[in-house]
């Protein structure tokens, strides 16, 4: 028998189910938007009614499909223990506290519910069915509107304390920087996510709309982009060649809408990265680009159903 999981990918915009099989294929999706200035009532219980809608398409998805669970991933520090939100910044107001898997265990209680970080999430689809196959230490960044990023380490997710570790975008690479919503100065977010480039081209009084007209200008040999785009890169190094320097990992995988620039913005990102690290580290390191792209949040969502043992999912033991 098919077995299906419903995976969540909660992000600031956008709230996109499906169901997936273990192989990571998608049967049945939709996106809506999260709506998140109504609150977290509203989000979540948005997030609920799509649930319920994959599992009313399991059907017509499947002859015979076993679904096994609900994998669901959200923007934010979350609590992995117990599925809360520890904290999240406004692009989702109220939601710090969220109670996600107690309020879909709630609704779904003949289902086991697993819930992670969006980027945790991705982290799981990339070593599962993506760029980080086989691999026991890799490090994901996604760059878009912020920065996330996930740490694995010896085959396992850091955490941390609570489920904060892997916040990235928060290293800062110039401690005498502009100052960042989490109190430093210089946060890698406020350079090469796609709000820090659009700053970035705007203190430089250069007259782009947006990141993506700033990478496109790059692409297209602009020399303004260009400065932007110098700027955005030796960030992006130096924050880079910090996390290797630390966790010594076989890949960084970069991920996010800004990272759709494609080869030659990797190319660059290795070039400066390589000036900006030991030999011994740089050799055995690989930078690559996403290869569950867009979807990797809400695969990488759902193939929890099958990444974690049955024992951690009772919070008996640790990652398998
Ligand atoms: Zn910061």
């Amino acid at each position: 028998m098919l077995e299906l999981s419903v995976g969540v990918d909660i992000g600031g915009t956008k709230i996109h189910a499906a169901l997936v099989d273990g192989q990571g294929r998608i049967y049945v999706e939709e996106k809506l938007p999260t709506d998140s200035a109504k609150g977290a009532d509203s989000v979540m219980e948005r997030v609920l009614q799509s649930i319920e809608r994959m599992l009313d398409s399991a059907p017509r998805a499947a002859q015979s499909a076993a679904i096994q669970g609900i994998g669901i991933g959200s923007a934010g520090q979350i609590d992995f223990s117990t599925g809360t939100v520890a904290f999240a910044v406004d692009t989702l107001p109220g939601w710090t506290g969220t109670r996600i898997k107690a309020r879909t265990a709630e609704r779904f209680p003949d289902l086991p519910v697993i819930v992670d970080n969006d980027v945790n999430c991705a982290a799981v689809a990339e070593q599962r069915i993506g760029a980080a196959s086989g691999l026991r230490n890799f490090i994901c960044l996604a760059l878009g509107t912020g920065i996330g990023g996930a740490i694995i380490a010896d085959g396992k997710l850091v955490r941390g304390t609570y489920g904060g570790a892997g916040e990235l975008g928060h290293v800062s690479v110039d401690f005498n920087g502009p100052r960042c919503s989490c109190g430093n100065r210089g946060c890698l977010e406020l350079y090469a996510s796609g709000p820090g480039i659009a700053r970035i081209a705007r203190e430089g009084s250069f007259s782009f709309a947006d990141s993506r007209q700033v990478i496109e200008a790059w692409l297209a040999g602009d020399s303004q982009a260009n400065q932007v785009m110098d700027i955005v890169i030796r960030a992006l190094a130096s924050g880079i060649s910090g996390f290797i320097h630390t966790f010594n990992p076989e890949a960084v995988i970069i991920g996010g809408g800004v990272a759709e620039a494609g080869e030659r913005f990797l190319h660059s990102i290795r070039q400066e990265t390589e000036r900006r690290t030991s030999a011994a580290m740089w050799k055995a390191v690989q930078l690559e680009p996403a290869a569950a792209g867009n979807h990797a949040g809400v695969i990488g969502a759902a193939l929890q159903m099958w990444h974690y043992s049955v024992l951690e999912l009772r919070g008996e033991g640790g990652a398998g």
